[in-house]
């Protein structure tokens, strides 16, 4: 099958169905009743919005957003925002749910949630994307609200993006509220930390694997897929604790380097060409490459889907760290499993970006800000406690990590729902 060939089917896969999937896998496992089952298997509110924007040359464009709220009984719902042309309401469903499992899993009093818009955020100028932003938070801020559903950045959002929402929310209401949104610049009530907290955490999750393996992390192979916020920070930090990263790509392609990638030089490439292709300092790979290249860590962060029962068998890695949401699929995990591949879940990998969110909305919540030494400290707690947590679950009942998360977030879930009871 060629690369085509491969995403044409990807990309047929619902990735609604698989997150459905793993709830149903869970649910028998650890004897969820059916009713609570079928109450988590569907989103609480979805939200499809038009959204009309003035463009540059005076035009006006409809784009089609989404914002869906899963659950909520263990709190206010979380999740990003995502603008990418692929962006599906059954996508957006399936990322609220899991935002649902990530906030569980690492027990920070939130529910799960996720927007996106339907645009190229590449083809649009500053004025455009901030109008779409503006236009859009206007159409959902009937449902976000510091106390109802706070949103973050994700694929092709950033903290700027992030400032236009809460100032846009502001104005409607008149008054600052820096609590709306997360992941905000620091100098309007952004957290420090904020920006590296998705690839700190889930470095503090592979540290926390190689340890359980017995693997020296000095030297350690790292290939990842994505060089974006979660991809390049990971690259950074990674290196700076010692191992070694020997592959990277990006939507445009990748760069390999068995001797170790100079990852301040391929930082300031992609500044200046906005890509890690056609770095010198490595040989071109492309991205199909980067998943089958020799290594002991393989951390996709890019997009969904991408690890799949074709290229599963093909995969080198030790360890594969989910930064990214989603990146295999349901078939695939079960032949790493049988190959003994330790697959630390997106819920667990990535959680860092949500659990340092949670510490930007208290101190938002506060107006009292913290050390970034503190925020690194908590952070580091919460993986390694809710790493050990799903260990214990994998182990003790003989499955994956995947479905040890998956046991542990959602039993929490379910006794939060349960406890609250049917209103009315
Ligand atoms: P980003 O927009 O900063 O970066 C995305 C990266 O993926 C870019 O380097 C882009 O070139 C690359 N990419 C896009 N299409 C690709 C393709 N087909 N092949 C290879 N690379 C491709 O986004 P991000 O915030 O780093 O998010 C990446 C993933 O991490 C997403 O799945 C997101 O949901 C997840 N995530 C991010 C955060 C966060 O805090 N940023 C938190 C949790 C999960």
């Amino acid at each position: 099958m060629t690369a085509q060939d491969l995403s044409a089917v990807q990309s047929q896969i619902n990735v609604w169905d698989m997150a459905q999937r793993q709830l149903d896998e869970v649910s028998k496992l650890i004897g969820l009743n059916e009713s609570l089952h079928g109450y988590l298997r569907q989103p609480k509110r979805v939200l499809e919005v038009s959204v009309p924007v003035r463009m540059d040359d005076g035009a006006f464009r409809m784009f089609t957003g989404y914002r869906v709220q899963h659950n909520l009984s263990r709190g206010p719902g979380k999740g990003g925002i995502r603008f990418h042309p692929d962006v599906t309401l059954d996508e957006v469903k399936a990322l609220a749910m899991w935002m649902t499992w990530k906030c569980a899993l690492v027990n920070i009093p939130f529910g799960g949630a996720k927007g996106g818009v339907i645009c190229d955020p590449k083809a649009m100028s500053m004025q455009e994307l901030e109008n779409l932003t503006r236009r859009f938070t206007t159409e959902i801020s009937i449902i976000i609200g510091p106390e109802k559903d706070i949103p973050a950045p994700d694929v092709y959002t950033t903290p700027q993006i992030m400032a236009w929402i809460m100032d846009t929310f502001s104005m409607i209401h008149g008054f600052s509220i820096p609590g709306v949104v997360t992941g905000k610049p620091v100098s309007i009530g952004g957290s420090l930390g904020r920006d590296k907290a998705t690839a700190r955490g889930c470095s503090y999750v592979v540290d926390e694997a190689m340890q359980e393996l017995g693997r020296e992390i000095e030297g350690a192979t790292v290939a990842i897929q994505g060089f974006g916020n979660a991809g390049m920070y990971a690259a950074q930090l990674m290196a700076d604790r010692g191992y070694r990263i020997v592959a990277v790509s990006d939507s445009r392609g990748g760069v390999a380097n068995d001797r170790g990638l100079d990852v301040k030089g391929l930082t300031a490439h992609k500044a200046e060409t906005g890509s890690v292709a056609g770095f010198a300092g490595g040989e071109r790979v492309d991205n199909r490459e980067v998943l089958e290249y020799a290594c002991d860590v393989l951390v996709p962060a890019a997009l969904e889907k991408v690890i799949t029962k074709e290229n599963a068998p093909r995969i080198r890695a030790q360890i594969i760290a989910e930064a990214a949401n989603g990146p295999t699929m349901p078939d695939a995990d079960d032949i790493l499993f049988d190959r003994n591949i330790m697959v630390l879940p997106d819920i667990l990998a990535n959680a860092g970006g949500v659990t340092v969110s949670y510490f930007e909305w208290v101190q938002d919540l506060q107006a009292n800000f913290w050390e970034e030494a503190e925020i690194n400290e908590r952070l580091k707690r919460k993986m390694v406690r809710a790493f050990r947590e799903t260990h214990e679950q994998a182990k003790s009942r003989g499955v994956s990590m995947r479905q040890g998360a998956y046991c542990v977030a959602v039993a929490r879930v379910a006794e939060a729902t349960k406890l609250r009871g049917l209103y009315p």
